[in-house]
């Protein structure tokens, strides 16, 4: 019996927890995920057994495995060439994997310093070798993504935080990569949230807890030719070679993280794939800009620069954001609460937030803004 056979399907949108979870990570996951996960932790695959308890050399994790590998595979369009794998840590252990495995001794990688992710990326690769500022937005308390690069001469990779999570800003576009390098990206924020051109990176890497399961298993996706190498003597724990060769299951994977992962992959095949992530997306963050730009609101992010995933803003006083916060929480707006480097507030909404909860944030923000304007 496949999942799908027995399961049903996982295209209902609807919301019957009542709040909507603005939580900026870990973050909410589509309710029809949630449903069919709560049928396999009891039994998966009419095993008898739930997720949690099989062995992850079973037949049963074979089938996750293959799954959730196919899935990843379609809805991006991952040629052979990349290897996928599922590694803990977060992404913050990728922040010291990547240029322990991929910065020569004595080598330059050239860094974008667009907020908090960043710094904590290349304050790992002063560890390992030179990391060099191509470009930065600290300025400006990262308010928008820098477009002119000054990259380095002969830089092993070029590193970038493809969604800022905290400062809300995001790349529209991948940044022109130099010649003779490639481009590592940590996408953990806007992973699978629009198309990607994956053959134009050398890596990409993304903790799970924002846009595609929950936190203790981050993707990564490599070029192969990538995944063989390694600078340094490293633990075998540390090599991407190690996780390459075995598949990701060197030792004992986070076998459920991989599952919920897997069928968050095919709730977006389900859905309009990337395509309508991305349609549904923008119509949902639009639905909030749109009040940011009737004036009241002071938005944190610069035009051209905004993200789709997590929307930064200010009411016009510190007074104001508390009461703000205050009767969003009493009416069911949870986790709205900016990061405490910007202030005010912070609405997140993955892919897997509801159009409708967008809505009635907008809604809201109207109504308070009026009452107090
Ligand atoms: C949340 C986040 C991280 C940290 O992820 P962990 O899994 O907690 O290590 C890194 N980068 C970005 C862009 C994030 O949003």
């Amino acid at each position: 019996m496949t999942a799908s056979a027995t399961q049903g399907t996982l295209t209902s949108a609807e919301n019957t927890r009542g709040k909507h979870n603005f939580s900026a990570g870990p973050a909410v996951l589509p309710e029809a995920v949630i449903r069919r996960v709560q049928q396999d932790i009891w039994d998966i695959d009419g095993s008898g057994i739930g997720i949690m308890e099989h062995s992850h050399r079973g037949p049963v994790v074979d089938g996750v495995w293959e799954r959730t590998e196919a899935a990843c595979r379609k809805l991006a369009n991952i040629s052979d060439d990349y290897a996928i794998m599922y590694l803990q840590g977060g992404a913050s252990t990728q922040f010291s994997m990547i240029p322990a495995n991929l910065l020569p001794e004595g080598g330059t990688a050239d860094y974008i310093n667009t907020g908090a992710w960043s710094q904590k990326a290349i304050k790992e690769a002063k560890l390992y070798g030179t990391p060099h500022l191509a470009a930065s937005s600290e300025d400006s308390n990262f308010d928008h993504i820098p477009t002119d690069l000054k990259c380095s001469d002969k830089p092993a990779y070029l590193h970038f935080t493809s969604n800022n999570t905290i400062f809300g800003t995001e790349f529209s576009d991948e940044p022109a990569c130099p010649e003779g390098t490639f481009l590592v990206c940590d996408a953990s924020s806007d992973i699978f949230s629009k198309p990607i051109d994956v053959s134009k990176y050398g890596v990409i890497y993304a903790g799970a807890q924002k846009n595609l399961g929950p936190s203790g298993v981050t993707l990564v996706i490599m070029r192969k030719d990538i995944a063989e190498r390694c600078e340094r003597t490293l633990p075998s724990m540390g090599m991407y070679k190690t996780h390459a060769e075995n598949d990701s299951r060197y030792n004992t994977p986070p076998v459920f993280g991989v599952y919920v992962m897997g069928v968050v992959f095919e709730w977006i095949l389900e859905n309009g794939g990337l395509k309508g992530m991305a349609i549904r997306n923008a119509a949902k963050a639009q639905a909030i800009y749109d009040v940011l730009d009737a004036g009241f609101y002071k938005p944190h992010a610069k035009t051209g620069s905004r993200s789709m995933m997590n929307i930064t803003f200010n009411c016009p006083s510190d007074d104001l954001n508390k009461v703000f916060l205050k009767e969003a929480q009493a009416n069911s707006f949870d986790g709205l609460k900016g990061h405490r480097s910007v202030g005010g507030i912070r609405a997140s909404v993955y892919n897997a937030f509801p159009a409708a909860g967008c809505q009635a944030l907008a809604q809201f923000m109207r109504d308070f803004a009026q009452k107090n304007g």
